[in-house]
Parts: structure tokens; sequence; C-alpha cells
């Protein structure tokens, strides 16, 4: 998909992402500590029919299982040799599953480590790790690419730089955060809202957001929501946010129903693309679609 008719889609409405990938495959049968992202190559069938249950339940663009694809990520299990096949088997998944008018987002997650100085990885060696898995996410049929729950503007920079190269498609990036003590924002590398907004516009992406707020209640996300839309300018905003926090249990879930009552405030305060991280279903997008379908005939 070019960049520019991307940005034509977003002028004409609201765009809703899918939900939570994590969730869907342990109900069908990943095992805690599995690789989730070599369920794109040996249990094809069953990521694509998540993948079409969230374009069934409104999702405009679904995200590819390739969240911890990157060489660095999988030599943990061992299948650093499988990195092009598995990233083109999850484009090929999410497009075989959401069909053909489905924008398909491929995913990129954290490397899994940090950059010079903290870490030992310097820029070229994660522009190549990144270059590996995003090429690959294209030749695979991805429309565009999706980089999340990332901390270190500088490791989102990079892959920002990468996406760019590989194509003319939308390039989207979201960020984890937090509420700090003071009241304040922070990704867990203490980068603010200012910092990312500033650093994604230098970058050039196409929506920069937050998803995967660790223990954010929604009414948290609607406060961050309106600081990103402040700090991002022309830049559109784009939130996923949770309906759980991970290791939480139940605790902090949200329902569907509460996730779509927030929808109006999310809109109000100039969010662009919706969607939802760890712990949303079907049923909220489905929610959040029928919250958006409301406004818009109001
Ligand atoms: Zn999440």
């Amino acid at each position: 998909m070019k960049r520019a008719d991307f940005l034509q889609r977003l002028r004409e409405g609201t765009l809703l992402c899918d939900g939570a990938m994590g969730t869907q495959l342990l109900a069908r049968g990943l095992a805690p500590g599995e690789c989730s992202d070599r369920w794109c190559i040996d249990h094809a069938d069953r990521v694509q029919a998540i993948h079409r249950d969230y374009f069934n339940a409104g999702s405009d663009m679904v995200t590819t299982n390739t969240f911890g694809a990157t060489r660095s990520m999988l030599e943990r299990h061992g299948l650093d040799a499988k990195v092009r096949e598995i990233n083109i088997a999850g484009a090929q998944a999410a497009r075989a599953g959401a069909g053909p008018d489905a924008i398909v987002l491929g995913d990129v997650g954290p490397f899994g480590d940090f950059l010079e100085p903290v870490g030992t990885v310097t820029e070229p060696e994660l522009e190549a790790i990144f270059s590996e898995q995003i090429a690959a996410l294209h030749e695979g049929g991805a429309d565009g690419i999706l980089i999340e729950t990332m901390a270190d503007p500088g490791e989102a920079t990079v892959a920002v730089r990468v996406a760019r190269r590989v194509a003319d498609w939308p390039v989207l990036t979201t960020f984890a955060f937090s509420k700090i003590g003071d009241g304040s924002f922070r990704t867990m590398t203490g980068a603010t809202v200012g910092q990312i907004a500033q650093t994604m516009r230098d970058a050039g992406v196409d929506a920069l957001g937050a998803n995967c707020g660790t223990s954010l209640s929604l009414p948290e996300y609607v406060e961050l929501a309106r600081q990103l839309v402040a700090a991002a300018g022309p830049v559109a905003v784009i939130l996923q946010p949770n309906a759980g926090s991970p290791g939480a249990g139940d605790r902090r879930s949200a329902t569907p129903e509460e996730m779509g009552q927030v929808v109006p405030m999310l809109l109000d305060a100039g969010v662009r693309i919706l969607g939802g991280c760890c712990g949303t279903t079907p049923l909220h997008i489905s929610a959040i679609a029928r919250s958006i379908t409301a406004r818009k005939a109001q």
C-alpha cells in the first residue's frame, strides 16, 4: 500500500486495528513459553483464523504474528535460521485470514536488548536485524509496518529508517508508557511523551502513539491520548489500550462495553487510529467498531 493511499484513508475517517494476538494464540493451544512467532509456519491455519475473527469484528487493519520475529529474539528459541520464512509466512497468514480488503501491518517488536552504550548492540547491527525482518514482511505482502511496544526512541528511529528504506508504505510506531510518581507518562527508558513525539516526527512516521501501557486505566489512556495529540502536531495518533495488564490476571481487565464507552472520549481527544493490546479480544474490537459507527452517525 502506498503511503499516500494510507494517508488518504486516514483523512476519510478513523481506522481500526485488531486486538491482542497472544491471548488468542493461548486460547488455541499455544503453550506458555513457546515461541508464538513459530506458529506462522507450524499452525498457519490457526493464525489465519485469528486474523479472520478480527477482520469480521470490524478491524480495518490486522497486525502480523511477528512481534518477536527478529533474529535477536528468534535465536532464543534456536530459530534464527527461520527469520525470513516466519516473517513471510506471518504476512501471508494475515492476508489469507483477513482477506484482500484488510490492511496488513507487519508487526515489529523490540529487538530484546539495548543499543550502545547501555547495551552492546551497535546501530549498524540493529539496522541489519530490523532490515532482515522488515524486508521479509514486505516480501510476504505486508501493506505497511507497525513498530510497537517500543521504549527507546533511538531503537524505534532505527526501525523507522529501515522501514522507510524498504518500501513506500505506511510506517506506524507505538510506545508502551507507564504513569510515574510525578504524574507524567514515561516509557521504560524514561522518555517523555514530548520526546517520543518529536523523535518520531523527525523520523517521518505516518502515525505515532501508545500501546500496552502497563497498568494504565482507561481514563489514564484518555489523558495520555490528549498529551500525544498535543505533541504529535500534524501526525496522526494511534492508541491501542490494554484490556488488562499482562500478569495482573483479571484484576484490571476492561470489558468490551467499557472499552466501547471510552471510544468517544478518545476520538474527542483527537485519536485517529484505535485498536487494542493485551487482553483485548474480537469482542472488544467489535465494541470499539460499534462505538465508532455510532459516533459517525451523529
Ligand atoms: Zn500489550
